[in-house]
């Protein structure tokens, strides 16, 4: 082992260990040699002699063989050490080599083996008390008959186990097995049956369960004293010994000497596995010795580190690696908390960073014989400090760069901390001292009440900061706005303990925002312009402020000519009374929309429409704005549809008057014909011809009769002139008796008339007559417009507080496209030459006419030609 190892490592030795020179000077000793001799470091430099000057005889000759070379091991010594006590002593004295194979003295190694003699001591007095105990019987004995198997106990036997003769039961060997510790019965009474076999004496081993539960180690001695003809033994007697304490000595012993020899082996093993690198130089500065760490950090095998340089085995670091080593060895006490970066031989191109510690190595003569390191890498945490570093210095230029004021508060330290930027945009010196009060005391005087409540909220629970305020700023006074965002952290009780969080300058967002505002006005101004209303702006006194190029088109004017002019101006002059009273609604605050008429330069009409909105400021009235739309193209439609319309009602006034002339024109003569001819058919010599004609005649008399009538009534109703003899009558009763007048009819003609009336009464209030008509005349046509074998049915019923009659027949049916026609007057349709053409389309609007008067209503339902249709009539209920 290298002498400067020894002599770094010999202080800290878990073991007695001193180191001499050639004279027997103490070089170095262990804390044990020194605590156990009860020397101290003074020693050192000293010789063995003059520490111990009546050293034995023995010793020194001992010392002297080492010196020449031999290794010598003294297996027990005993010395008086300090306090007077003995102590017994394992001692190993070897030869020390310096570099060139010289022998530059001796090392002592003493192992104290006081414990272990002490121990052999004890053993020693047992066995000493086993032979007086066997003399006085003390041991115990046991007869054991292997025919019968049984076995007689000497009570010294019974009390090892804590038994009297009376309380112990087991007499054969099947019983006491019950008493073996349960490792030892797996073995034991096989090796005992074999043992008793053998002639000669044999000695076992093993553990017997005491009475309170304990295990005695017993030493069981024996010998098969009997055999039987066929040599097989048939009795044995022995002895049983307690060895119990003597087993625990053994066993402390034996692990003081497994701790001893875990501590040699921990030494070397924690050396040569530490985390960190260790390694040991001569003054040339070569390897004595390295550890594992360190060899791999040289990216060489620790063998081959040995006897090289550190320029050879790091070549990147070397220089500042051996500026320590130099100045540990000129003198320097140690040389610490360095850092090294450098590449290593091992990771060629990574950056490694390490941290060493320098110490000197004495020789004998206490000259400076080379030096040791501790080297500890750092490169993870340093790459980490650097990464952070970096991420710091990257966060503080993102917060510079995004102009962010960064504040936190303690509220239980009460201080507080901002960023360098919270300063700038706030206008506060370094120096001055912040508080909350600081930044209160900046705020704009119309936002603090605002911002004061905001944070108010924020600790009373919402622990939100939000909000943009205006600042003025400390150092120039300057007014700036700011955003500040933060959170109010609270306890477990709900009671803020810290807040923090950000200010940033928003003030040239603002100053954009009102450009943009500003633009929008802009554009606000070109939609103006280019809109298709005319607009209008009127001051106070009703003046043009301004107007929109198409309000100036409307009117004819240029722009400029309107401006100043008042709005009467431009009205129509019927319209004049109309504007001023407008004008004095909008002073009141009216907002009007309206048609209005104004007076073009041109002296056209303008028709408009206007809407005009009143504008007040501060609650007094600043004038007005109007929008106005041309309708006069509107107007002129609307105009020419009104003059149609008078038109058409006046028609068809000449129409009724005409319908009612005609009527009572046709009227007279017809009744003096129908006479003529009642007279001229009442004459019995008229020829069959004749009377035929005569006939004929009537007959056609009478039809024109009815349309006559039926015109005259049409005409009636439409100009007012009929009025209703209202009473009231049940409906079902009135169709009840329609029916019976058509039955023959019907039967005639071949259709079947069905009628669903049932029991209820309909009252109406209504002229009866009128009612009769218009049903007879629904089912006239029903009869006319259905061929032979078709139905009519016809049903009343309530529906809410009408009553509703259906007439329905299976009849020709009405196309879709006539059916919205069919109640016009003189409307008729050709179904055919084969049809009686006796109508000229009143009877149906005749119909519709008296159902309307009624306040009811009628419809025509059909699903098409030949589907057969159905009229409808609803007439209010009487109420009840
Ligand atoms: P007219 O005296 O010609 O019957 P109306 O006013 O009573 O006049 O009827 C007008 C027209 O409506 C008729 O010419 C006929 O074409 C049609 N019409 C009326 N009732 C029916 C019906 N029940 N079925 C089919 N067509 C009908």
């Amino acid at each position: 082992m290298d002498r400067l190892y020894l002599l770094s490592f010999i202080e800290q030795a878990p073991v007695a260990v001193a180191m001499f020179d050639r004279e027997m000077h103490y070089i170095a000793a262990s804390q044990r040699w020194l605590d156990e001799r009860g020397l101290d470091r003074s020693i050192i430099g000293r010789t063995a002699y003059e520490v111990y000057p009546d050293v034995d005889a023995k010793f020194r000759e001992l010392h002297c063989r080492a010196l020449a070379g031999e290794t010598v091991v003294r297996e027990e010594d005993h010395f008086e050490v300090a306090h007077g006590s003995v102590q017994w002593v394992r001692s190993e004295v070897r030869p020390w080599y310096e570099g060139d194979d010289q022998i530059g003295g001796i090392v002592i190694f003493a192992e104290d083996i006081t414990a272990r003699k002490s121990a052999e001591e004890l053993l020693r007095k047992s066995e000493e008390r086993f032979r007086y105990a066997m003399e006085a019987a003390r041991d115990g004995i046991w007869d054991w008959d292997l025919e019968t198997d049984e076995v007689a106990y000497s009570p010294a036997y019974l009390e090892i186990l804590g038994y009297s003769a009376s309380g112990w039961e087991a007499d054969t060997l099947g019983s006491i097995l019950d008493f073996l510790h349960p490792e030892d019965r797996q073995y034991i009474p096989t090796l005992a049956r074999n043992l008793l076999h053998s002639p000669g004496r044999y000695e076992l081993e093993f553990r017997l369960r005491a009475k309170d539960g304990s295990y005695r180690y017993i030493l069981s001695r024996g010998k098969t004293v009997e055999w039987n003809a066929q040599g097989a033994p048939v009795r044995a007697v022995g002895t049983h010994t307690d060895i119990t304490d003597r087993k625990a000595i053994e066993e402390a012993l034996r692990q003081r000497e497994e701790v001893v020899r875990r501590q040699h082996e921990e030494l070397e093993a924690i050396y040569q596995s530490a985390p960190i690198g260790l390694a040991s130089f001569d003054r040339g500065l070569r390897y004595r010795r390295i550890n594992k760490r360190l060899a791999e950090i040289t990216g060489l095998p620790q063998a081959a580190c040995v006897d090289r340089t550190i320029g050879e085995t790091l070549p990147a670091m070397a220089q500042s690696i051996e500026e320590a080593a130099k100045s540990v060895l000129a003198g320097e006490k140690s040389v610490s908390e360095r850092e090294l970066c450098g590449e290593t031989p091992a990771q060629p191109g990574i950056k490694r960073y390490f941290k060493d510690h320098w110490y000197p190595v004495f020789d004998d003569r206490g000259e400076i014989a080379g030096c040791g390191v501790v080297v500890d890498e750092i490169t993870e945490r340093k790459n980490i400090e650097i990464k952070l570093q970096q991420a710091t210095e990257r966060l503080e230029l993102a917060q510079s760069a995004a102009r962010i004021g960064i504040w936190e508060w303690n509220l239980l330290t009460d201080e507080a901390f901002v960023n360098d930027q919270w300063r700038l945009i706030i206008g506060v010196a370094d120096d001055v001292v912040l508080s909350y009060e600081l930044f209160v005391s900046r705020l704009h005087p119309a936002d603090r009440d605002a911002f004061l409540e905001m944070v108010r909220q924020a600790f009373a629970g919402s622990g939100a900061i939000d909000g943009e305020s205006r600042i003025i700023r400390a150092d120039n006074g300057e007014t700036r706005w700011v955003v500040s965002k933060g959170q109010v952290f609270f306890d477990e009780n709900r009671k803020p303990i810290r807040a923090m969080g950000a200010v940033w300058d928003i003030t040239s967002f603002k100053q954009a925002q009102e450009v943009l505002l500003q633009r929008s006005e802009d554009r606000y101004q070109r939609i103006v312009e280019t809109a298709q209303e005319g607009i209008w702006l009127l001051d106070a006194d009703a003046k043009t402020l301004f107007v929109n190029p198409r309000m100036a088109r409307l009117l004819g004017y240029d722009k400029d000519e309107m401006i100043g002019r008042e709005l009467l101006d431009f009205v129509d002059d019927e319209w004049r009374g109309m504007a001023e009273k407008k004008l004095v609604d909008r002073e009141a605050g009216v907002i009007e929309t309206h048609d209005f008429k104004f007076r073009r330069k041109d002296g056209a009409d303008l028709w408009a429409l206007l809407s005009c909105v009143p504008i007040f400021e501060g609650g007094i009235y600043q004038g007005a704005l109007a929008m106005v739309m041309d309708f006069t193209e509107r107007k002129r439609l609307e105009e020419d549809r009104r003059l149609y319309l008078e038109n058409l009602t006046h028609m068809d006034r000449r129409k009724d008057e005409f319908l009612a002339t005609i009527g009572h024109e046709l009227r007279t003569p017809l009744a003096t014909v129908a006479l003529a001819m009642d007279i001229i058919e009442s004459d019995g010599s008229l020829s069959e011809k004749s009377r035929a004609m005569c006939l004929r005649t009537q007959r056609q008399v009478q039809h024109l009769k009815r349309i006559v009538e039926d015109i005259l009534q049409v005409s009636r109703l439409s100009m007012g002139k009929i009025d209703l003899q209202k009473q009231c009558i049940d409906v079902c009763e009135l169709l009840v008796q329609v029916k019976e007048i058509f039955e023959a009819r019907f039967d005639e003609a071949g259709i079947i008339l069905s009628a669903s009336l049932g029991g209820e009464t309909l009252l109406l209030d209504a002229d009866e007559v009128r009612l009769t008509q218009t049903f007879s005349n629904l089912l006239d046509n029903a009869a006319k417009y259905t061929d032979r074998g078709g139905v009519v049915h016809l049903e009343a019923m309530r529906q809410g507080d009408m009553a509703v009659v259906s007439i329905r027949d299976t009849g020709v049916g009405i196309p879709k496209e006539r059916l919205a026609w069919i109640f016009e007057l003189f409307n008729r349709m050709t179904h055919g030459p084969e049809r009686v053409r006796d109508g000229i389309g009143v009877g149906l609007a005749l119909a519709r006419k008296i159902v309307e008067l009624h306040g009811g209503h009628i419809e025509a339902r059909s699903e098409g030609a030949g589907k057969g249709s159905e009229f409808i009539v609803r007439l209010p209920l009487m109420k009840q």
